[in-house]
């Protein structure tokens, strides 16, 4: 019986664990062949073995060479790239006057450099064939104020911003461009946090989902979101233990 992303070639970063994972096992099941890379070795390694999937490779998003040797290994073992996902990401939390320079630096690096480098190097493959979708995985965090996160904040509203910008470049040429902005998510990414009162966390699976129904039906963007009330907008993520 045939599936709804049978025979599409899907590239993840940041695959190994948390929402990367979640959706590469979430679109293997609706038919596509999915290949996931990693700055993590070890979780690379194991997640590939979980998915049942030999298309995987360490990749370094913040390095455009190692992005694109991640591309040319996922072309050159499944197929012309119809989707790539720019999902790996950062985020520790912590006020900005006590932030280092270090940690600074490495969350525009990876957030936002990372994204971008992803988009330019899958749009250079996918243009000239008239067909792809580039989905980058922004936040919530790119529309709301969040204190606590605010290199975070202005990393993924830049994300938005550049989505946006690229939509319109590429507009008409069969390529797409999309974001997607979960609410906090039940992650590794999220557990050094106490939540955002009012704000309830969505599932990995629910995000999963989205970006699967994003695959067959492209939009602009995706908010998932769940808000018990405007006012806890303001209260920001309280650093963990
Ligand atoms: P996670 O920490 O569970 O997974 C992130 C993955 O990215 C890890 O496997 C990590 O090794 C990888 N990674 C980190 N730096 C990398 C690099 N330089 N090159 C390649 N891979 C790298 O996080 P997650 O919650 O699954 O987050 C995935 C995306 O979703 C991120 O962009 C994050 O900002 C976004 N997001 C997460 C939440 C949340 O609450 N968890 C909410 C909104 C948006």
């Amino acid at each position: 019986m045939s599936k709804p992303l049978d025979g599409r070639v899907v590239a993840i970063t940041g695959g190994a664990r948390g929402i990367g994972h979640t959706t590469a096992r979430r679109l293997v099941a609706l038919g596509a062949s999915v290949a996931i890379g990693d700055i993590d070795d070890d979780a690379l390694e194991a997640a590939a073995a979980e998915l049942g999937t030999s298309a995987h490779h360490r990749v370094d998003v913040t390095d455009p060479a190692s992005f694109a040797a991640f591309l040319d290994h996922v072309e050159a073992t499944v197929g012309p790239l119809d989707v790539l996902i720019n999902n790996a990401g950062i985020m520790p939390v912590g006020r900005i006057v006590d932030e280092d320079d270090a940690v600074t630096k490495r969350i525009l690096d990876i957030d936002v450099f990372g994204v971008i480098i992803g988009t330019k190097l899958a749009l250079q493959r996918m243009l000239p064939r008239g067909r792809g979708h580039v989905v980058n995985i922004a936040s919530l965090a790119g529309e709301l104020p969040m204190p606590g996160l605010s290199t975070y904040c202005g990393a993924k509203h830049a994300v938005l911003g550049f989505s946006d910008a690229v939509r319109k470049e590429v507009r008409g040429t069969g390529v797409h461009v999309s974001s997607v902005l979960p609410n906090l998510t039940n992650t590794q990414l999220a557990s050094g946090t106490t939540g955002m009162r009012g704000f309830r966390q969505v599932q990995p699976e629910e995000v999963a989902d989205a970006i699967a129904g994003l695959l067959t039906r492209p939009r602009p963007r995706v908010r998932l979101t769940r808000v018990a009330g405007l006012l806890v907008q303001a209260q920001g993520f309280v650093p963990g233990p």
